[in-house]
């Protein structure tokens, strides 16, 4: 078919494959989809702890290679560092990545989705290269592990999080606001290290110090579900401090705090600030911090052929994977609909937190909540079957190639909401 419409997508992790690989679904041959990043497989960071508490380098599992998926679909792949985005003109500039030195490249596109993440900002972290650790890819989880496995002392471990700066725009529909940028990934790796060290004999949970910018650790988990969480982490013994207002520096024996406090640590595991990338911070599309601006079906509202969806757009609070997931079902139909013109209805984003987390010994919790938006449901469950259920997702997804079908998070909420635990 000629003249068909080209739908550039920038990234090409959780996000970027998965709206892929939907708009392949909606609208067939339609259109010629591209899609651009500068790397050529998947980092499947849910599951990095899980690999780590096992002594598995989380490279040997979690990267996979996704152009069979996009060559099946007929998409095209291209590997290659995006530099900015002329949106008056609908062009991308990139750089081929494969070998250093490529000249500029341009590419036109009729629909752009933004998919590119975030920049986790360890360097603005004084003392993290020396002294911290985290979990937020296969690099840092390998380092980890490392030390867990050959260097622990059997010391105090802190948990938590930098300041997130979320951004602000009269243009964005009202989102609450977030101190941190996503406290699932703290919480789950208090349950699972006070697991690891149960089994390593080397402590408990009375090890485990978190702490947390804001009032309250995973406040977007809603009232409901912390009522319950809180006083079951206080009754296991671990230390909590809040309100630290963000991280002032890590260093050998412990991490400083922005409200002039500290604590005393061996180990330091730390979440930044997710931060937009540097060249986005100047387009005419973005918020004040650089993430894109859209509406709840994802289109920006100044430059209608711009989408975005995961990490990158700002309505994205927090930066979690599944709210990505439904973003990009509703991106993906909304410009095949456009471009088919086909007059299918379709629902606006609606916001909710929905986490499978490991405990360690195959157990696992469930949280479906969309209080902390003003709704009222609010679901923890905890025991083998959300263990289960993250490890299928992760098989799911990895044999589908990120294209869950339409059922598959339906499914995981029923089984989820309704599993006797
Ligand atoms: C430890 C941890 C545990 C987590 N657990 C969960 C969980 O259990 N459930 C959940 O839902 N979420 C979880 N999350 C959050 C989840 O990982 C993110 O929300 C998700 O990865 C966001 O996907 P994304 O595709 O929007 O962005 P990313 O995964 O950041 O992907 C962005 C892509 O863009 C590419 N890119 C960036 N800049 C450029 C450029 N200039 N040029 C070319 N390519 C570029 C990158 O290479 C990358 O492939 C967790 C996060 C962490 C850190």
């Amino acid at each position: 078919m000629k003249n068909k419409k080209r739908v550039l997508v920038l990234g090409c992790n959780f996000a970027g494959l998965t709206v892929a690989r939907y708009l392949h679904r909606e609208a067939g041959d339609h259109i010629k989809i591209t899609v651009i990043d500068r790397k050529n497989y998947i980092n499947f960071i849910p599951n990095i702890p899980i690999e780590v508490f096992n002594n598995n380098n989380p490279a040997d599992t979690l990267e996979f290679q996704f152009q069979k998926f996009l060559k099946s679909d007929g998409s095209e792949f291209i590997q290659g560092e995006v530099e900015n985005i002329d949106a008056t003109n609908k062009k991308v500039y990139y750089s081929p990545t494969e070998r250093k030195g490529a000249a500029q490249e341009q590419i036109a596109y009729d629909y752009l989705v933004v998919a590119l993440g975030c920049r986790l900002a360890y360097d603005k972290i004084e003392g993290f290269a020396e002294f911290g650790h985290t979990f937020s890819d296969t690099f840092y989880g390998n380092e980890v592990r490392n030390y867990l496995h050959n260097d622990y002392k059997g010391g105090h471990i802190v948990i938590g999080s930098d300041r997130f700066i979320q951004g602000q725009s009269p243009k964005l529909p009202k989102i609450p606001i977030a101190l941190a940028a996503c406290e699932g990934p703290p919480v789950e790796l208090a349950f699972s290290m006070a697991d690891w060290l149960k089994k390593h004999k080397k402590g408990d949970a009375k090890s485990i110090t978190l702490f947390t910018p804001g009032d309250v650790i995973a406040e977007d988990a809603g009232k409901g579900i912390l009522d319950q969480l809180l006083p079951m982490v206080s009754k296991m013994g671990y230390g909590y401090k809040t309100n630290t207002v963000g991280i002032e520096r890590i260093y050998k024996e412990g991490i400083a705090f922005k409200d002039g406090t500290s604590l005393e640590a061996e180990m330091k595991i730390v979440f930044p600030n997710w931060e937009p990338h540097p060249f986005m911070k100047e387009l005419p599309f973005v918020d004040d911090q650089g993430f894109v601006i859209t509406d709840l079906f994802m289109r920006n509202p100044d430059f209608p052929e711009i989408f975005a969806v995961g990490d990158a757009a700002a309505v994205t609070i927090p930066k979690i994977g599944s709210l990505g997931h439904m973003e990009c079902e509703i991106a993906s139909k909304v410009i095949a609909n456009e471009i088919l013109g086909k007059e299918e209805q379709i629902a606006p984003l609606h916001p909710m937190l929905l986490c499978y987390g490991d405990m360690g010994s195959h157990k696992g919790f469930y949280m479906h909540t969309d209080e902390w938006w003003g709704g009222k449901t609010s679901i923890l469950k905890m025991g083998y079957t959300p263990y289960i259920l993250k490890m299928g997702f992760k098989t799911m997804y990895q044999t589908l190639g990120g294209k869950v079908p339409g059922w598959g998070l339906p499914l995981s909420e029923i089984v989820g909401d309704h599993s006797i635990i």
